[in-house]
């Protein structure tokens, strides 16, 4: 299927690894340009150079910290005014809430809800001036279903998702989608993080871990950016315009609800 969007931009936050560049390569095979961001300079460049390499589109970078105002305003200057933006930051640490003051909040609140919605109130009325954008949110399975120790995450994304279910309705009509994209574990240097942190914890091995999460899933295995990159593209394709305000759960079968 083409997607029909060779020749535009896009901005993808967090994208020297993982999901994020997952999401700038399948955006570039289709054609379109992109900004990439993430705070380790040379991890970016190389990451460029892969897309480059991969695709021959342009590829800018943005190096910073997507969650400051000055990485955001940087990221802006580099990609102009983006036809498609992905919106995207590392996540907060797992830990027990106990243990979090309300400086530990502000940071999971900046990065995984406060940043994004900042870069769509900086791209948003362009997009409806010109009739088409899209806008793709990398939030969590644990929207739907909350993950403990991961209390900084439930909280923050679920205050983007409740703003994302607002908004997406009301930029639909000049061709401007808004949606979720929810990852259950997807094989990424911060699924491997988890796994140590319950090393840690004195749960076992960290390999030994995962390869049991792995095996326990319905899918038997993990995901793939590669994979979550794909899904990314076709909602920033234009087929996808009658299709906004949606929370996509990627995770192998995992969320056991029948809706
Ligand atoms: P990852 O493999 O660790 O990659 C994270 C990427 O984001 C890196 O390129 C990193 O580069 C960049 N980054 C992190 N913080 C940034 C910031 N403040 N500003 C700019 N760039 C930043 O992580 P991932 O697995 O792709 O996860 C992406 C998002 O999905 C995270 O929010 C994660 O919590 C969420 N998620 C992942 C899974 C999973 O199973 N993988 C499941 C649910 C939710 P630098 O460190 O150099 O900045």
């Amino acid at each position: 299927m083409d997607l029909g969007i060779a020749g535009k931009s896009a901005l993808v936050c967090a994208a020297s690894k993982g999901l994020g560049r997952g999401c700038a390569m399948a955006l570039a095979e289709e054609g379109v340009s992109v900004t990439i961001t993430a705070r380790t300079a040379a991890d970016l460049e190389r990451t460029a150079e892969e897309i480059r390499a991969a695709t021959g589109v342009e590829v800018k970078v943005a190096p910073g910290d997507i969650a400051t105002p000055k990485g955001r305003a940087a990221a802006l200057e580099i990609a102009g005014q983006p036809d498609i933006l992905v919106n995207n930051a590392g996540g907060p640490p797992p830990g027990n809430f106990r243990d979090w003051t309300r400086d530990d909040w502000i940071k999971a609140l900046d990065a995984n809800m406060l940043t994004g919605i900042e870069l769509i109130k900086a791209t948003v009325d362009t997009m409806i001036a010109n009739k088409f954008g899209r806008i793709v949110n990398i939030t969590s399975s644990s929207v739907k279903a909350p993950i403990d120790v991961l209390g900084l995450s439930n909280g923050a994304r679920s205050g983007l998702t409740g703003f994302i279910a607002g908004v997406a309705r009301t930029t639909v009509r000049d061709n401007v989608t808004i949606n979720n994209l929810l990852p259950g574990p997807f094989d990424t240097d911060r699924l491997r993080g988890n796994f140590a942190y319950r090393e840690q914890q004195g749960q076992g091995k960290a390999d030994e871990l995962a390869a049991a999460a792995a095996a326990a899933m319905p899918a038997g295995r993990f995901g793939t950016a590669e994979e979550f990159g794909k899904a990314c593209a076709f909602l920033c394709s234009v087929h996808t315009g009658y299709v906004t305000g949606h929370n996509f759960l990627m995770d192998g079968g995992s969320y056991p609800g029948t809706f």
